[in-house]
């Protein structure tokens, strides 16, 4: 049953289901809107979520939430920050795109509607993070600034570092104003004759390559989150868009 709802219900990184101690994955469309502040009730929302946390073994007192700002702020999660932000949006984690850890029991939560989720472990060391890059975030370097936060908050080396680029809007889907595509590298802007097409997931690509991770460590999905009704996407639905939730945590495994 868990296997699949797991394959038909939350994406996952291809090769990291070998790390027994890693729960992670990005909700499809199946688990609901999962955010708090785009039109549905409180207790519906909640109810969802926890739902997802039964599903993942990770209690929703366990969950961090942030209140993603487009920025690139990081914080380092202990477990002193169980449960913020899990059932409300007051005291979710203010201002903040990005959340790392090392801690076991906690599960890191970020919300999306075509905006780029980033997965982070240090598989040797069992670190883990999640961030969420919009174009400002990716304009602002969060990916390149979310292994600098791991580099320097646990001395690891960038080549021990896995990323993964997930679920987004695709360059498909995604057109800009030239104001927008000024700020991205060249190779990641397109022109075409109806206008100008970027590649975030490219963008962001790039930022943790440059961050000196390797090519081979960072699985770049090519799934478009406007193209496949199997997500939410606030290109093809608009503000009200239902939010997906990218999770990653520790499991209470031994060493
Ligand atoms: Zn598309």
């Amino acid at each position: 049953m868990r296997k699949e709802r797991g394959l038909a219900g939350l994406w996952q990184v291809p090769g990291w289901e070998k790390y027994d101690w890693l729960c992670h994955g990005f909700t499809t469309t199946s688990f609901g809107n999962l955010a708090l502040h785009v039109g549905d009730g409180a207790d519906q929302v909640i109810a969802r979520r926890r739902q997802l946390a039964d599903f993942l073994g990770f209690s929703l007192a366990s969950w961090v939430c942030a209140n993603q700002i487009h920025e690139t702020k990081i914080v380092k999660i202990s477990g002193a920050h169980r449960g913020s932000g899990a059932c409300d949006l007051e005291s979710a984690l203010p201002g903040t795109d990005g959340l790392i850890t090392d801690e076991p029991g906690v599960l890191l939560a970020c919300f999306f509607a075509d905006c780029v989720p980033l997965f982070f472990v240090v598989p040797e060391r069992r670190i883990i993070g999640v961030a969420h890059a919009g174009w400002r975030g990716t304009v602002a370097q969060i990916a390149s600034k979310m292994v600098e936060a791991i580099i320097s908050n646990y001395q690891v080396s960038p080549g021990q570092i896995q990323a993964a680029v997930g679920p987004s809007i695709g360059k498909c889907c995604y057109r800009v104003g030239p104001d927008v595509a000024a700020q991205f590298p060249e190779e990641t802007v397109e022109r075409r004759e109806e206008g100008i097409h970027l590649d975030l997931k490219l963008a962001n690509l790039l930022q943790l390559e440059a961050g000196g991770v390797d090519h081979s460590r960072v699985y770049c999905t090519d799934i478009c989150t406007c193209c496949s009704e199997q997500f939410y996407s606030y290109r093809r639905s608009g503000s009200q868009a239902g939010r997906m939730a990218a999770v990653i945590g520790i499991n209470h495994v031994p060493k």
